[in-house]
């Protein structure tokens, strides 16, 4: 486990990685797809969230713009 900024959105199965045509990279929140009660950019790091749920590990979800 990593001490990374997003907190638990880093370890979860629903986190996406959104990269701009800047460069720059943003969390999106899966579960906001279908919840109204998850914010599509989650404020970093997220500490507490009844949505999250742990990744088994693999390689993180590919950015995609
Ligand atoms: S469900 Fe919660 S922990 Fe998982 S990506 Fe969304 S905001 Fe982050």
């Amino acid at each position: 486990m990593t001490n990374h900024p997003e907190g638990l959105c880093d370890r979860c199965v629903h986190h996406r990685v959104i990269r701009s045509g800047r460069g720059s990279e943003f969390l999106m929140c899966g579960r906001a797809k279908d919840d109204r009660g998850y914010m599509k950019y989650p404020p970093l790091p997220v500490f507490r969230c009844a949505g999250f749920e742990e990744s088994d590990g693999g390689a993180p979800p590919e950015p995609s713009s």
